[in-house]
């Protein structure tokens, strides 16, 4: 699949879910409404369209939410993408509900990697930030039973918003050398349900790097691909981990961008800020057939706007947030 602008899309998130248990504050507002279950693409729907995906040349299914964990048939799903396709099948979780055991049958059934959300490692922050009933030792013994398991390489991501966790880039680049991870700080983006993102509350990259350099100098690792999102550095000192930024406001990588989503309730988004998608349940749920599912996804992917122009002033923040989307 191929976009106006010579992109290949090569990546695909799938959100499987829009429900949470967390309503974190750059997120899901705590009254948010989910969606009717017989509104959401199921387990059957979801592995087909995963090879209807593949053979249009994509190479990596990011499973994502609202919490994939939640959900009931997340083993079924991923053993369902990997009997039907060679893709590499990754996971993005909150990290709150993480067991050996679960994460032993998820890889068992075909999952390969797993990124794991962390905003604050102090109790209260954590639990302002999430407005969850979970803790930072929850996610911390979430991200020891990846490593166990083998569930790596591993990657953390952490939003900061000014006023609410912006002096923890030091302590969080710490959990990288002290796990041997990457860390990867991504800037907030107006992708939040209450429409509250404002650019002061965005903590730009460069602010983020220059905080962790305070403490540890930071070095490129020259290994960042040109799909890549993270631009990574490792530590001088040689201790292990790795720090990323994820810059899309203040340094936008929409010229390298290689992904295309698909919603929990059965949309196609060429891109994260997209205003508009398109449905895919009429087609899944009135017998169309493979070929007029590509035929829709290679016309979809065609409208992939060249960027997501949130610099300019007619910048309009698409109506459904971050967790609905699939981020
Ligand atoms: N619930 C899972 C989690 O939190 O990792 C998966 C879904 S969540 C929508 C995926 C990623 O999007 C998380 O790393 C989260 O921090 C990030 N995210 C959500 N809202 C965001 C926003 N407004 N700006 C930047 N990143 C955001
Ligand atoms: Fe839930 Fe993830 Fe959104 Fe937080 S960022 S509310 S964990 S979907």
């Amino acid at each position: 699949m191929i976009d106006s602008h010579g992109r290949t899309i090569l990546d695909l998130r799938i959100s499987i879910t829009d429900r949470c248990n967390f309503r974190c504050v750059y997120c899901m507002e705590p009254d948010v409404r989910f969606q009717p279950a017989d509104r959401l693409l199921t387990p059957t729907e979801i592995v087909r369209m995963a090879g209807i995906a593949e053979g249009l040349g994509v190479r990596k299914i990011r499973i994502t939410g609202g919490e994939p964990t939640l959900h009931p048939e997340l083993e079924a799903i991923i053993a369902g993408i990997r009997s039907t396709t060679r893709v590499e099948i990754a996971m993005i979780t909150n990290g709150s509900l993480l067991t050996r055991h679960a994460l032993a049958q998820w890889k068992r059934a075909g999952l390969g990697r797993v990124t794991i959300s962390i905003d604050s490692v102090r109790a209260d922050r954590f639990a302002r930030v999430t407005r969850s009933t979970a803790t930072p030792d929850d996610v911390l013994a979430g991200i020891d039973a990846c490593l166990a398991e083998g569930l790596t390489p591993l990657k953390l991501n952490a939003v900061l918003v000014r006023g609410v966790n912006d002096d923890e880039a030091v302590d969080l680049a710490k959990l990288a050398r002290r796990f041997g991870v990457e860390m990867r700080f991504i800037e907030y983006m107006p992708l939040d349900s209450a429409h509250a993102w404002d650019r002061t509350l965005m903590v730009p990259a460069a602010e983020t790097r220059a905080a962790i350099e305070q403490k540890f100098a930071l070095l490129p690792t020259g290994a960042d691909d040109a799909h890549s999102t993270a631009r990574t550095y490792r530590f001088a000192d040689g201790a292990p981990g790795t720090v990323g930024f994820i810059a899309p406001v203040s340094s936008p990588f929409c010229g390298a961008c290689s992904r295309l989503r698909l919603t929990a309730d059965g949309f196609v988004r060429p891109c994260l800020f997209s205003t508009t998608e398109w449905g895919l349940l009429p087609l899944l749920r009135n017998g169309a057939s493979d070929a007029d599912i590509e035929r829709f996804l290679i016309d979809v992917t065609w409208t992939k706007l060249s960027g997501h122009q949130i610099s300019s002033p007619t910048f309009t923040q698409p109506a459904r947030p971050m967790s609905a989307v699939g981020g």
